[in-house]
């Protein structure tokens, strides 16, 4: 029986890729992964470097339910052992202004209060929700600063020996030029997959807009609120700032900063972490827009097999995760 490793192409170097290719090499395979854009680099199509642990699960998505559960009890074991990784576990507190299903029997519905540590319904009156509140919850979540988080995954991937090239690709089985003796690629390009994926999946992609502010200080929780048609949060982004935000518009492909949007969100942040205004200001320090790798129907996570190069080879999607990278 043959000794040699076998090599697997990962296409993509965003949160998806990176933790594919180190799982990968861990898992005994040789990997080379292709990208156009890598940790360091700050580009609207490269969504990875604007993200925190926030489930969006609903309960008729247990796929999704095992992935953010499997994401957070990683992280756990993840900065017992590692100190650059990025991340932090502080307090968050989560606010409902109106009645919703998944605050039914005071919180204990939601999928995660088994999950997460220091699970707390917060009701009135408590220091910690807003007069206008409807219900709220504390507990315990990761913030991360996704560019430290990036750079770890890759010199994970580094210290397990994996190739890098920089290309953009114009077809998935482009790669098997660059790796001919590649079995097969895993397709982690995120938004990207719209140019690379038959008509028929391109047309079920789509980016859900999201706007972020940067703000000097870190604030001493994380809070997330969920008002009338709006999403207000507040995520520590460690060694950096705070990132206040935000909004999810399905199919907007604006590039551009909002100031409307940008003035509100900083309205709406400022009940939310005091302790970073300075004389009732917050110090802005960038403001961003990302786009989140959006698709009908959910993540695909499918293989597929396509002769390449003379050799039948396997391509595995895995793209498509919007905001739950
Ligand atoms: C404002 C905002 C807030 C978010 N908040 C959260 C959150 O709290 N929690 C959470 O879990 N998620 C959150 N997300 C979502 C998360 O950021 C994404 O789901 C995740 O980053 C997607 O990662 P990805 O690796 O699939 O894509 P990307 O990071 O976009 O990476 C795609 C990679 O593929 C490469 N690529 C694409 N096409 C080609 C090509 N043709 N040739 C070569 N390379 C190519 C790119 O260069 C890049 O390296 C948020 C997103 C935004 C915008």
């Amino acid at each position: 029986m043959s000794t040699e490793k076998k090599e697997i192409v990962v296409l993509g170097a965003g949160v998806i890729g990176l933790q594919t290719a180190l799982t990968l090499l861990e898992f005994g395979y040789s990997v080379t992964i292709i990208a156009n854009y890598w940790p360091g680099d700050d580009h609207i199509e490269y969504t990875s470097p604007k993200y925190h642990w926030r489930t969006h699960a609903g309960p008729d998505d247990p796929q999704g339910r095992r992935f953010d559960k499997e994401t957070y009890e990683h992280w756990l074991e993840l900065v017992k052992k590692d100190e650059d990784t990025g991340l932090v576990l502080i307090p968050e507190i989560y606010i409902w202004d109106h009645p919703t299903p998944e605050i039914a029997n005071s919180g204990a519905s939601i999928w995660w209060s088994t999950l997460v540590p220091d699970f707390v319904p917060l009701t009135h009156p408590h220091p910690l929700l807003p007069a206008t509140a409807h219900f709220g919850i504390s507990y315990k979540s990761f913030c991360l600063n996704p560019q430290k988080y990036l750079a770890y995954l890759l010199s994970r991937n580094a210290d397990h020996g994996v190739k890098t090239h920089t290309h953009e690709v114009d077809s998935l089985t482009d790669v098997f030029e660059y790796v001919p003796e590649a079995v097969g690629v895993v397709n982690c390009t995120g938004l990207g997959a719209i140019d690379l994926v038959d008509p028929v999946e391109a047309e079920k992609l789509f980016p859900t807009r999201g706007q972020t502010i940067l703000v000097r200080g870190e604030a001493e929780m994380a809070r997330l609120r969920i008002g009338e048609g709006y999403i207000a949060y507040v995520i520590r982004r460690p060694g950096e700032g705070t990132i206040l935000g935000g909004c999810k518009v399905d199919g907007d492909w604006n590039a551009e900063v909002d100031k409307e949007l940008s003035k509100k969100i900083v309205e709406r942040c400022k009940i939310l972490a005091p302790e970073l205004l300075v004389d009732g200001e917050f110090e802005v320090i960038s403001e961003q827009v990302g786009r989140r790798p959006s698709r009908k129907g959910g993540p695909r996570i499918e293989v597929e097999w396509k002769e390449a190069e003379g050799r039948r080879r396997f391509i595995c999607h895995h793209y498509g995760h919007s905001g739950a990278g």
